[in-house]
C-alpha cells in the first residue's frame, strides 16, 4: 500500500530541481529541507503562497537518516556525487516513506539502493497541474496567455496560487 495524504496521494519529497521546474504545484502535500529551501529562493513569492497554505512543509531529517544516506552513498561510490542538500532530501524521503521527486542520476541511484520510491520530474508534469495566476493586490486571476509581470488591471504583483 502506498503512504496516502490527505486527497489519496502519496507525499511528494522535491529536491532543488523539483521547485526551478513548476512540477510542485502538481503536490498538495509535498515536503522539503531547510537545505533545499535555502536553495530556491529565487522562487520565494510561489513558495511563501504554498507554505502559506500547507501545500509544502519544511521538515529536517534526523541525523540517523542523514548518516543512512551517507552509508548507502558511500557504499555505491556516490557519496562525493552528492551535495549536503541532496543528501537531505534523500534522508528526508528515506524517513517519511514519500516519493522523492528528482531528475538527479546520482540522488536516484542512491533512492534505488535504499529502496526509496522516487519519480523523475518531467514525468510528474504530465500529471494534473492545477495553478493559476493571481494579482496579490486586487485578488484578479490573470489569464494564462498573458505575459507581463504585474496585474493588467492594478499594476500588482502576481503570485501562484493552487486553486
Ligand atoms: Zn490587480
Amino acid at each position: 500500500m502506498e503512504k496516502r495524504g490527505n486527497n489519496g496521494r502519496s507525499k511528494a519529497v522535491l529536491d532543488a530541481a523539483a521547485f526551478l521546474n513548476s512540477s510542485f504545484f502538481a503536490y498538495d502535500d509535498a515536503v522539503t529541507t531547510p537545505r533545499v529551501l535555502d536553495e530556491v529562493k529565487s522562487r520565494s513569492a510561489v513558495i511563501d503562497a504554498l507554505l502559506r497554505n500547507g501545500e509544502l512543509n519544511v521538515i529536517t531529517p534526523s541525523k540517523t537518516a542523514v548518516e543512512t544516506v551517507k552509508h548507502a552513498a558511500r557504499k555505491l561510490g556516490e557519496l562525493y556525487k552528492l551535495s549536503e542538500t541532496d543528501i537531505s532530501v534523500l534522508a528526508l524521503a528515506w524517513e517519511t516513506g514519500g516519493t522523492l521527486v528528482t531528475d538527479d542520476f546520482h540522488i536516484q541511484n542512491v533512492a534505488e539502493e535504499m529502496g526509496i520510491d522516487y519519480k523523475g520530474i518531467t514525468e510528474k508534469i504530465r500529471k494534473k497541474i492545477k495553478w493559476v495566476r493571481k494579482c496579490s493586490r486586487c485578488g484578479r486571476r490573470i489569464p494564462p496567455n498573458y505575459r507581463g509581470t504585474r496585474c493588467p488591471h492594478c499594476g500588482g504583483k502576481i503570485i501562484y496560487s493552487s486553486n
